[in-house]
């Protein structure tokens, strides 16, 4: 009797647990219904945000962009990428005609500490880096005096820009908390940090990463009209009309158009598939109510999601066979590369997700049926990322009308064929992580239907696009030829 009385009690927590699944899958649908809800949110809060600066948040930050290189530059740059842990510094030498003579890149990791340290000391071990990097260089750059040596900064957090080569820190994201930079030119303090090492080089372009990787892909591919993010931070930049910038109306008045920062991360509409785990990480981050929708889809916080949710059903019901698994209240400690190994995992028995299981949450068994629950919430975290990030995509493509539909701004007939329209996309989540490739693809067709679907063309970048690109920028802005004009 004691032990059916023990059965029972077991099992009947397990249906907690089931029921716990049931209710967060739910709380994360995102049928296409609430998606097309997204997409319209989207433009509309970008529409708010070019009308005014607050009017939405969505900053849509002025970039000063109003040319993109277009295969012509010629010339040594250089290209310096700052966005995440680690940072890249490039020498690119184009020989126009799309040809790049030659390039280099090195990759350095930031120390954990330089992110929570003093601009100085950050900028100071950047500059010293572009040093050593410009120091080893062959004979073929050697001969061009330091003073004219071209910078393409990558600065892959929100900058309030003054010009194409300055601009200043509105806030830090993805863990990065220097306090005393906010506010500050973020141009003149690696110029700064540059001249106290003895390099001499000047900033010739100043910009976010999406505008980067905008950049390279624009190089190689003039219908190229908007760039994506989706790493440990995401983001998306695009090019608009100058007319529709209602925000500096005036102020260029020699341009067609310029490329848009959206800072998407901040997005937020009431329209989210959010669920009380979401709310819990957010309110244990140190950018409360802020980044809403980089909380839900970036590779930095979906393991954390998955993590809270594991938990939450081991207060319930024993996951792991009766034992204690002390990780689990650790923030951050399922990183993304283990979601994806966990989902992947296509053996019968689970082995790589039990493995993962035990070494992460220092658990020492991981029955069947966890496993199988574990890879379900991978599933359901992932799939909602990337069904939100293609609403966020198909959003801009409505704003520049070019998703088929009539638009906000009116106009247009339905299912009008539109032109061929290609999107840069980089990221960890893109590019390593195949489950979120097919779902972020797949939503994107079911939202547009076939026949536009088919124009919108995906065009996949890896992580060192954005250095380059920043280096092809400093070219297209500084260059004799007559670049592409937006
Ligand atoms: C930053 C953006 C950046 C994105 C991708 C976000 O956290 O706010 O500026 O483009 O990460 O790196
Ligand atoms: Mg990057």
């Amino acid at each position: 009797a004691v032990l059916v009385g023990r059965r029972v009690k077991t099992k009947r927590k397990w249906g907690k647990v089931v029921r716990a699944m049931k209710d967060f899958e739910e709380g994360c649908l995102t049928p296409i219904g609430r998606l097309r809800q997204v997409v319209d949110a989207m433009a509309v809060e970008m529409h708010a945000g070019l009308a005014s600066d607050g009017g939405s948040k969505l900053k849509m930050l002025l970039t000063y962009v109003d040319s993109l290189p277009d295969g012509n530059e010629n010339g040594i740059f250089y290209g310096l990428d700052l966005g995440s842990t680690d940072f890249r510094v490039s020498r690119v030498h184009l020989g126009g005609g799309t040809i790049i003579l030659e390039h280099e890149i090195e990759c350095h990791s930031i120390p954990q500490h330089l992110s929570t340290c003093t601009t100085k000391d950050l900028f100071d071990f950047i500059a010293m880096t572009l040093k050593q990097f410009v120091e080893k260089e062959g004979s073929e750059s050697e001969s061009i005096p330091n003073k004219n040596r071209k910078l393409g900064f990558t600065f892959s957090f929100p900058l309030r820009q003054t010009s194409i080569s300055s601009g200043t820190l509105l806030k830090w994201t993805k863990g990065f908390a220097i306090e005393d930079t906010v506010d500050k030119d973020v141009s003149e303090c690696l110029e700064e940090a540059m001249t106290r090492t003895g390099l001499h080089m000047q900033v010739a372009a100043l910009m976010n990463d999406t505008v980067g990787t905008l950049a390279l892909c624009h190089y190689y591919d003039e219908d190229t009209v908007a760039a994506v993010i989706i790493g440990t931070g995401t983001n998306a930049c695009y090019v608009e009309r100058t007319d529709a910038i209602i925000k500096s109306q005036g102020l260029f008045t020699n341009s067609g158009g310029m490329v848009i920062n959206l800072e998407w991360g901040s997005f937020w509409s009431s329209h989210l598939p959010r669920t009380s785990y979401d709310v819990a990480l957010d309110e244990d981050s140190p950018s409360r109510n802020d980044q809403g929708f980089e909380k839900m889809v970036s590779s930095m916080y979906l393991g954390d999601i998955v993590r809270r949710v594991i938990r939450a059903m081991a207060e319930d019901s024993d996951l792991f066979g009766g034992g204690d698994a002390p990780n689990l209240s650790e923030p951050f400690i399922l990183r993304m590369p283990l979601i994806v190994a966990m989902h992947e995992d296509d053996s019968a028995d689970l082995a790589e997700v039990a493995r993962i299981l035990m070494e992460t949450f220092k658990v020492f068994k991981v029955p069947l049926k966890t496993r199988r629950l574990v890879v379900r919430l991978c599933d359901v975290v992932t799939r909602r990322a990337a069904r939100l990030v293609a609403a966020g995509i198909v959003g801009i493509m409505k704003k520049v009308g070019r998703d088929g539909s009539s638009g906000i701004s009116g106009g247009r007939a339905k299912n009008i064929k539109t032109k061929r329209t290609v999107i840069a996309i980089e990221g960890d989540l893109y590019s390593e992580y195949t489950m979120f490739r097919e779902y972020l693809n797949e939503a994107v067709t079911d939202i547009l239907g076939d026949d536009i679907a088919e124009n919108i063309i995906l065009k996949e970048f890896d992580h060192r696009s954005s250095g380059i690109g920043s280096a092809l920028l400093a070219a297209a802005s500084h260059s004799s030829h007559q670049a592409y004009d937006i």
